[in-house]
């Protein structure tokens, strides 16, 4: 036992009954890096390892309630938002995290739009809510190139486009960008930017096909770091070694696509 409180961090997101994705994943990051995790359920997916077989949106209010309670008493030194389900949802995150500015809240935003077996998690109505009212509130947001691509029309087909697309996505007002570029061909590169500093962080590719719950990971590790005091690329750079770890041991599960492992 131990009588000093671990940073907290905040994940408002939608729950994976598989627990490879979402909320699960969320927490078991911040478990692994020594952060008290906390959890704001946004929606609700019946999910394995074979796809997302529905999901329900909890009501605006009920996602307000979770997040008044525990920024109310609790408080959080990093909040990381995923899959936010609905128009009305990521507007109620939205303005509960512009109450937050000033306060020196770091906020990660992934945009999840869809799973990688191709199911919807976000409404299409909702893009428009995110790119207006939820990325100007973020300290990080960590798209993927789909998303990169419904968020800004800009389509990336090998490296030389990422920043092109980086910057496209800065016209909304985050931060810092990072562009995760792991489905391009060759080795995988994410490209961090804040309009002016670049930095590109390559890995080796492993070849597992067990990495659902990759991108919900990348972004809680990146929201720990900074929780636990690291700046924006350090916090990248770390959350990333993670990641690839969490990738190299990721293990079957089912009869489909097996998840990260978070305890590697
Ligand atoms: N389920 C939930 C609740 C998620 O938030 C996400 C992604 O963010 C997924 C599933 C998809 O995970 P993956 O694309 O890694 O399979």
């Amino acid at each position: 036992m131990t009588d000093s409180t671990p940073p907290r961090v905040l994940t408002v997101a939608g729950s994976d009954s598989g627990g490879g994705a979402g909320i699960q994943a969320d927490l078991k990051t911040m478990l692994a890096l020594g952060v008290h995790g906390m959890s704001v359920i946004a929606a609700v997916t019946a999910q394995n390892s074979l796809g997302v077989q529905g999901y329900w949106e909890l009501p605006p209010e009920a996602v307000r309630a979770q997040l008044d309670s525990v920024l109310g008493d609790i408080g959080a030194q990093a909040v990381k938002t995923g899959m936010l389900a609905s128009s009305a949802l990521v507007e109620t995150v939205a303005e509960v995290l512009a109450g937050l500015a000033g306060l020196d809240v770091p906020v990660v935003v992934d945009p999840v739009g869809v799973s990688k077996h191709g199911d919807a998690l976000l409404a299409p109505e909702a893009v428009e809510t995110m790119k207006q009212r939820l990325l100007p509130a973020a300290t990080v947001v960590t798209p993927n190139l789909w998303e990169v691509s419904q968020l800004t029309g800009v389509k990336v087909e090998d490296e030389g486009d990422l920043r092109r697309a980086a910057d496209a996505v800065l016209e909304f007002g985050p931060t810092w960008v990072l562009v995760k570029g792991g489905h391009l061909p060759g080795a995988p590169v994410d490209l961090l930017t804040d309009g002016t500093r670049e930095f590109r962080f390559t890995a080796e590719r492993h070849d597992n096909r067990h990495t659902h719950g990759t991108g919900c990971t990348l972004a809680s590790a990146i929201a720990s770091h900074l929780a636990l005091g690291e700046d924006v690329p350090s916090a990248v750079e770390k959350a990333k070694a993670y990641v690839t770890g969490a990738i190299a041991h990721g293990f079957p599960l089912g009869a489909g696509i097996g998840p990260v492992d978070h305890a590697w």
